[in-house]
């Protein structure tokens, strides 16, 4: 049985990665130092809590046991956050990975999965955005994932790790079982927000812009379900076992759906009318973001199980009417 070490298996995505992992019979610990996470996300396998600027931490955790691969899930992700305080983003998103892997190297742990971004690519010059894409970060956020990027290629040379960049368009939806969902402070993403508006925590959406070049005007995304995403990382894992290559993949649907339709779609799913303004728009924000997912498809056999937004939002309302009812 395969041991993996979840850093930020207290967020958003590693909490429903630790419970695909444990699900499929893998030994998991997970280490997060709560940050942004939760505690009572980690609903499998051993938690230790601590930060990853922790040289001492990290040893520790590394010569407790025998780990076949890292997932490292924990980064701060706010665009604008970035723009205003990009120290906190080299460090933490750059700087803490590099300690990272380099206890990695110091523990002959030679396998890692990265979560990187969609937005290591920048403004899109094709419509659907493959592998092959210019990469030109257009913010602090996703230059520190480019930069992680680069050292990965110069960790393999060096020093024999293998990697896995995963680049994810719009992470959405909810653990299908109802045990874990999205839950960030603040909240900035757009279902869990249209979802707020409906559970009654919420007055309004605001739509930031309507004069994109896109059919309705607002900006078009690629969601993709978490279930989905996590499931990747397993093939992911899986095939860095069977070839020891380093490589990426872009993660997505290829499907667009704008703000609208998400907006839409939450509607029709809850059955409530979720008042929508126009704001102005938010800086940074390319039009349209879809992936082209092929190289994932052929080379992992990766096949996403719940492509159509509306099984995304259902998932995401379940979680959302449980945390809005307090339990
Ligand atoms: N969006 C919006 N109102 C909000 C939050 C997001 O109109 O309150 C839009 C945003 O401009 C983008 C899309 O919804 O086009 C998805 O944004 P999100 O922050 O969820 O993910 P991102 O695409 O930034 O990773």
């Amino acid at each position: 049985m395969a041991t993996v070490l979840v850093v930020g298996g207290a967020g958003y995505i590693g909490s429903h990665m630790v419970k695909l992992l444990a699900g499929r019979g893998y030994s998991v610990v997970t280490f997060d130092d709560l940050s942004t996470g939760y505690r009572d996300a980690v609903v499998r396998g051993e938690f230790v809590q601590g930060s990853l600027a922790d040289h001492a931490a990290l040893d520790t955790v590394f010569r407790s046991r025998r780990f076949d691969a890292v997932m490292h899930f924990a980064s701060f992700i706010q665009v604008g956050e970035s723009v205003m305080e990009p120290a906190k983003y080299y460090a933490n998103n750059f700087s803490n990975t590099l300690t990272l892997l380099d206890a990695m190297v110091a523990a002959g742990v030679g396998r890692f999965i990265f979560s990187s971004t969609a937005a290591i690519f920048g403004e899109p010059e094709t419509e659907l955005i493959a592998e092959s894409h210019p990469q030109r970060p257009l913010n602090p956020y996703g230059r520190s994932k480019w930069m992680v990027e680069q050292a990965l290629g110069d960790y393999d040379r060096a020093y024999g790790l293998k990697s896995v960049c995963l680049r994810y368009f719009n992470a959405a939806g909810a653990d299908p079982e109802g045990e874990l969902g999205e839950r960030h402070q603040p909240e900035t993403h757009l279902i869990p927000l249209v979802l707020q508006v409906a559970s009654g925590r919420r007055p309004e959406i605001g739509i930031y812009g309507d004069g994109y070049p896109t059919p309705d005007g607002t900006c078009v995304r690629d969601y993709i379900h978490i279930v989905d995403l996590c499931e990747a990382h397993l093939l992911a894992l899986d095939a860095l076992v069977m070839e020891e290559r380093s490589r990426a993949y872009n993660l997505g649907n290829g499907a667009g759906f704008s703000v609208r339709q998400v907006i839409d779609a939450a509607r029709k799913a809850t059955g409530c009318p979720i008042p929508a303004k126009v704001n102005p728009p938010r800086a940074g924000d390319p039009a349209r973001l879809v992936a082209d997912s092929a190289r994932a498809r052929a080379e992992l056999g990766w096949r996403p199980r719940y492509e159509d937004l509306e099984t995304i939002i259902a998932h995401a309302w379940a979680w959302e009417r449980k945390v809005a009812a307090g339990a």
